[in-house]
């Protein structure tokens, strides 16, 4: 089972997301173990339970206080062996490959920032990888949290059922997902292509790998690239 602990001082936006669909059904099945911690339970402001102060040297904006979040992993992490994971804009893109080497884990910690980000010593010295979801700045690291959880979620053996395997989806083999459609099979004078209706399961796969090329190749040629 691989085991989630996320740190956060918007605990509350996790449940809506990762209690439901599959996520629910993967810690039903213990797959995996989502654990969700305040970092302001954590402070040691027992009375104003502040977790950032202003920047030394001026500037806009609060940081993130290292005592918090020293403290927050090494509580959350007692004897354990984990991987401290902190999301930032400032860290390696991620993808499904990344994805899927997170799987391997038994146990990971995922610092949610807020504000302009946290004191440098946390991510000198208890950080072990930064993740980055993308060249864009959000507010707070709780949806890449999220997306970093569902992502590796569903790629864990047994996670997703028959009817929702991995084996043609996008990024598999470097390439994207082939159109898909579903019944009636003419809606409203629009219709499903002949080879899907065929019966002929050769064709069929011969057209969706050449309409994941063609896809790919329009839109994510960079994947091509990726997968020579
Ligand atoms: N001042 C920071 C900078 O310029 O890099 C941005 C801080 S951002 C407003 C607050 C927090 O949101 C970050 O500490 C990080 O945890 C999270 N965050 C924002 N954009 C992100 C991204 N693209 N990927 C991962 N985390 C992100």
């Amino acid at each position: 089972m691989l085991r989630f602990d996320i740190i956060t001082i918007f605990p509350d936006m996790f449940g809506p997301i990762l209690n439901e669909s599959i996520m629910k059904r993967a810690q039903e099945k213990k797959k995996v173990a989502i654990h969700v911690h305040d970092l302001r339970d954590y402070t040691d402001d027992k009375k104003h339970r502040k977790v950032d102060d202003r920047p030394f040297g001026g500037g806009p904006g609060m940081v993130m206080m290292a005592q918090p979040l020293f403290d927050a992993v090494k509580a959350i992490k007692g004897k354990r062996k984990v991987k401290v994971i902190y999301t930032s804009p400032a860290g390696k893109p991620f993808s499904q490959i990344h994805a899927k080497r997170l799987t391997s884990f038994k146990n990971l910690i995922i610092i949610c920032g807020h504000y302009e980000g946290i004191d440098e010593r946390v991510r000198e010295h208890l950080v072990d990888e930064e993740i980055s979801v993308g060249d864009y700045v959000l507010t707070g690291g709780e949806i890449p949290a999220m997306l970093i959880v569902d992502a590796v979620t569903r790629l864990i053996p047994g996670v997703l059922g028959q009817e929702e395997s991995l084996v043609h989806e996008s990024f598999e083999d470097n390439l994207l997902e082939g159109p898909q459609y579903t019944r009636p099979a003419n809606f409203r004078g629009k219709k499903v292509p002949d080879v899907l209706l065929s019966g002929n399961h050769k064709a069929i796969k011969v057209w969706r790998n050449t309409k994941a090329l063609a896809k790919t190749k329009k839109v994510r040629p960079d994947l091509l690239e990726k997968g020579r």
